[in-house]
Formats: structure tokens, sequence, C-alpha cells
């Protein structure tokens, strides 16, 4: 039980001025948190009670799940990562922390890096510490703090530089093993966002070099969420846009005949697909080719979309590349013989096409048949181009970004959109580690084979604003009971009566032996001033003793959630507050 006059919820009436969504404000407001700089923040006593809550629901159901908890350090040397498969993807993102420096290495390079995530130190453990299939499957977490140098920190602890992480990695024999830890860990998710009165929903995820199904997103629907949800409620498909397919392009799709001979046709300052689709050419964005040229691990290669689609980034990702980017216009040039707006992808036409990692059509081109195209030539463009006849195409696949009231690939229904929050992450890694670490294991036939690895991130710190920002009303948080920081919020109007706070603490200690923890407001405030501070922290159960109502033999109760307030006589106090503790404990 904790007075409120001796603990510390510092409330305020006004939100600072750089918190623009409803949970950033609540979370400074409710004196949840303090920013000591962008994307740095402390948590108060009230907000670290719920991170304490959460971290403990989510250590019971990944062990549930299988899970192994252990702590890893948060500052690693540099060369374990160099040794690792993304040193040069993830350097950007990660903060380096040296010491005063022992001259051995050069003053750029980074003798220690603050972790991210924890495959670099995980993987080399294990391979230290397993070498035998007797002693697989293996699901190690920890639950800690990471550090990412995040462009653009924003909304809180929702994008951080320095956040509260679960991450679980698998190490399973073959793949059958690592798909069932895998699926146990997203029973284990689903159970963990059900107690903590989230509604995250699985969608499907990008799975990089990975392919396949094997990687969920778990996402709580929000207006002001980063991920775009593309979903179906007819078949249940939902999916990131940057993983989302859909049924536009069919698979048994007849091939185009070609219509003319291809023809060359001057188009003097046109570089967009707009410009052409104006007068006096008039060739709709989606009788267009749009090919842009990308950098794969240092080598050129091209990207052929219809003029009225887009990229979607993410998707290139299957072409196994470890680092992509859009080449610079200086590349552009001497690979393909022209500026961008007058790129082409037709057969004979690239200056260079020698030195090009290879030529990547989305499906969807394939809708054009005969179309229009740069010709690698600044201002002219091919007319007649057919698709099979003349693009010289390495290999068809989807890259192009899906938008709303496509087909739903699974039943054909118009796709709805939502935005989501990002919370957890499941992911089936493959070898990808195991081999680059020779993580190994011996099989009962003394042969070696890699591990088969799955990883497994829930952002705790990002989860708690997310329960906010989908649990609150004009006057405060709205806390779900398994995570709120207290259940039953005591507010005594008139402290300096004795009567009144012996039953507070009558009642309050009724409500810890039933399982509540209990605040109680003993502070010298006016009754307006508590009840907006008690609807601003959100406690689920408030119970307000007053002078007038002792007299009148009653005290009141009222949930967070329930305009109602019911008057409770004394002669039944305790056995109310213990039965309304112990409903709300059945209900959470
Ligand atoms: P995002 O797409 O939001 O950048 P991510 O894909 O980089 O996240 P993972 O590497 O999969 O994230 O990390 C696992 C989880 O950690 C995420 O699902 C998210 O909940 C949380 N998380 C990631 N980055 C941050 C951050 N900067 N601040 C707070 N939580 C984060
Ligand atoms: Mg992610």
């Amino acid at each position: 039980m904790k007075l409120w006059s001796q603990y510390f919820i510092p409330t305020l009436k006004e939100s600072p001025a750089d918190a623009e969504i409803p949970s950033h404000k609540l979370l400074i407001r409710a004196g949840l948190v303090r920013k000591l700089g962008g994307g740095l923040y402390t948590f108060l006593p009230l907000g670290l009670r719920v991170m304490q809550k959460l971290t403990q629901i989510c250590r019971e159901e990944i062990e549930r799940g299988g899970g192994i908890e252990l702590q890893m350090p948060h500052m690693h040397p540099a060369e374990t990562w160099e040794q690792g498969p993304r040193w040069a993807a993830t350097r950007e993102i990660m903060f380096r922390a040296d010491s005063a420096g022992d001259g051995k290495r050069a003053p750029r390079d980074p003798e220690f890096v603050l972790g991210p995530t924890h495959e670099e130190v995980i993987t080399p453990l294990v391979r230290a510490e397993i070498t035998s299939y007797r002693d697989l499957p293996k699901n190690f977490f920890q639950i800690a703090t990471k550090f990412r140098n995040e462009i653009r920190p924003r909304f809180g602890l929702m994008r951080a530089r320095e956040f509260v992480m679960m991450d679980a990695y698998s190490f399973d024999t073959t793949e059958e093993g690592a798909i069932k830890s895998y699926q146990a860990m997203k029973a284990a998710y689903e159970a963990f966002f059900r107690r903590i009165g989230a509604q995250a929903i699985a969608v499907e995820a990008d799975t990089g070099v990975m392919g396949g199904s094997y990687s969920h997103e778990f996402m709580i629907p929000a207006e002001i969420g980063d991920d775009d949800i593309l979903y179906s409620e007819e078949s249940g498909y939902a999916a990131n846009r940057e993983k989302a397919t859909s049924g536009l392009v069919p698979a048994d799709l007849p091939e185009a005949a070609a219509t003319g001979e291809l023809e060359e046709f001057a188009t003097p300052g046109i570089v967009t697909i707009a410009a052409l689709a104006g007068a006096p050419y008039s060739v709709a964005a989606d009788k267009q080719f749009k090919t842009l040229v990308y950098v794969g691990d240092g080598k050129p290669f091209l990207v052929v979309l219809r003029g009225c689609d887009d990229l979607q980034e993410a998707k290139l990702g299957l072409l196994g590349f470890g680092l992509v980017r859009p080449a610079t216009p200086e590349e552009i040039e001497p690979v393909m013989g022209a500026r961008p707006g007058s790129l082409g992808s037709a057969k004979g036409t690239i200056k260079n096409e020698a030195s090009l990692a290879g030529i990547f059509a989305d499906n969807a081109v394939r809708l054009v048949g005969n179309g229009v195209t740069g010709a690698n030539k600044d201002g002219f463009h091919l007319r007649n181009v057919n698709v099979a006849r003349d693009l010289a195409v390495t290999k068809f696949g989807d890259f192009r970004r899906v938008q709303e009231g496509e087909p739903d690939p699974k039943s054909g229904h118009p796709l709805k959109l939502r935005r989501g929050i990002e919370v957890g992450h499941i992911f089936i890694l493959g070898t990808k580690y195991s081999d680059k670490y020779g993580a190994v294991y011996t099989d009962d036939q003394k042969q070696n084979h890699p591990m088969v690895m799955g990883c497994y991130g829930i952002g705790i710190s990002r989860t708690l604003q997310a329960i906010i920002e989908q649990g609150h009303d004009a006057d405060g948080v709205v806390w779900p009971w398994s995570v709120a920081p207290f259940h039953v919020l005591i507010c005594v109007l008139d402290p300096q009566l004795p009567e009144a706070m012996d039953l507070a603490r009558k009642l309050g200690a009724v409500a810890e032996a039933a399982g509540a923890d209990v605040l109680i407001d003993d502070r010298n405030e006016r009754p307006g001033v508590k009840f907006k501070d008690a609807d601003l922290i959100g406690i689920p159960l408030r119970l307000t003793i007053g002078g007038k109502g002792l007299k009148e033999g009653i005290f009141e109760l009222k949930w967070r959630t329930q305009k109602d307030v019911a008057k409770i006589p004394l002669t039944e106090g305790e056995a109310r507050v213990a039965s309304a503790v112990k409903e709300a404990q059945a209900k959470a």
C-alpha cells in the first residue's frame, strides 16, 4: 500500500509541446515518464511499475513457450559484429561506445557498439556451449535495454533511441524443428498480448532474404502507427504492406501478342511518367514501363515496374543482396547510357548490360503487354514494347507496392487498409548466423550441420505506450487490470479525519489481501483535483471516502471504465471491495 503524499506521481494539466499523439501526452501528464533527450526517457515510479508488470507477464509466457532466460551485455566488442553477416547493414543504427582508446584501432572504427539486438552475441555463445543434437532445441531470451540510432526518434517511447525489448533466439536441428519453435513463440505472443489486454493481431511480414511465410509482426491497430496493414475480413488475410501481395495479376495471364515493330520516338524534355501521360504523347501510366536502377552489394541492377506502380523496397530483400540502395545519378549514366527519365530495359539498348547484377521485373508489367519505355538515350522513348519479345528480364517477381482495394490474394475481395503499431516480431532466420559463426551440431551419425535459428522480439516499452494509445479517453489513461500500476485507488477526501484514513487503510488491506496493488490518495487537495488526477492516471477501481459519506454510513465505489458510482454501506464495505477485486481479476 502506498500513500500518494509519500510517493512520487507528478501529474500535469498541460502536455508538453513536443507531444503530438494522445499516448505521448498522457505518458507525460500521468507522470509515467520524463524526457532526458530525444528518444531517451526516465521511467518514473508509475511507469516503472507498468514496465515491471509487462516484463513479468512476458517472462511467464515466453517461459511457457519454451524460453530460457539469460542476460547478455549491452556493450559488444565491434569485432563480434564485424564477424557477423550484417555489420555493413546495421552499422548506421548502432551507437559506438569507445573506451579511452588503446590506439590499436583506427580512430574512425568503433571499439565497442551498443547492442541493437543480440544475434551476434547469442550465436557465438551457443556455438561454444552446444555441440550435440542431444542438447537441442534451445530457446534463449532476455528482457533488456536496446540501443538504436534512429534517424527520427518520435512519439515518446514508440520510437526511442534506448528502449526495452524481450528478445529470444531459438536453435533447432531441422527446419521442421524451427517451425515448431516458431509456432510455440507465436502462441506465447498471443497469450502475452491477451493477458496484458492489448488487441494485437499477427500479420504476415517481410522475411528479407528468407522468403516463405515464417515471419509475423504483431500489430496494435492505431491511426498513428508507422505500418500499413492490408487485410481482408472475408479470408482472414493480413499482411504488412512491405510484404503484402494481391490478386491483381492472375497466375495464368496469357502473354500479350506483339502489336507492331519496336519504334523509337523523340520525347524532348520528357523525364517523368506524368509528362509522358500528358499531351501530346498521352501514354497512360499503366501503359508505361518504369525502370529503376539500384545497387546491390556494390553491383547495379534494374527493377522494372508499370508506370502507375511504386516499388516496395523491402521486397528487394528477396533478391538476396546484403545491402541494397538506389543508384546515384552519377552511377546510372555509365551503366544505362542515359539519365533518369529516359531509362528502359529493352533488349540491346542498355549501354553496359554486362555490368548488371540482373534485370528484375514486377509481375504486373505482364499486364502492360505492349507499352512505352525509355530508349536509354536522353530525350527518346520506345513504343510497341512487348514484354515477352522486347524486354531483357532476368526474373519476374513481386516488387510493387499493393494498394487498398486490390483483390485479396486469397478471396478476391477488395483489400482494406489500416495503420498499426508494430509491437512484436517473430522470424525464422534459417542458418544465416549459424553459418557465419560456425554454430553447428553433430547428429547421431557424427555429421555436422548448422543449427536452424529463429529470432523473436517484443518491444516492451513501445507496448506500454501502445496500450495507452489503444486504451484512453478524454480524461486520461484507462489501464487494463493486469498491467495497471495500481489496481485500487482510495481517494480520501478528508485525510485530516482519522476515521477516514482508518477506513482507507482497512479497505486497502482487504484489497491487498485479495491480490490488488493499492494506492491511497491522502493529499490535502480539493476533491476536484483528486478526481481529475484519478481519471488521468487511470487506476481501474476507485474507492472514495469522505467525511460526509462516513456520516451517512457509506463510501463510494467506481470503475474507471464506467460512469456510475455505487454507494457502499460501511457494513458491507470489506466484502464488496474483496468481491470487486476478485471480479476484476477473473475478467483480466
Ligand atoms: P520498426 O519497424 O518499428 O523500426 P524493427 O522492425 O526495427 O521496428 P525489430 O528489430 O523487429 O524492430 O525489433 C523488435 C521489436 O522492438 C519491434 O517489434 C518493436 O516493438 C520494438 N522496437 C524496435 N525499434 C524500436 C524503437 N526505436 N523504439 C521502441 N521500440 C522499438
Ligand atoms: Mg520489424
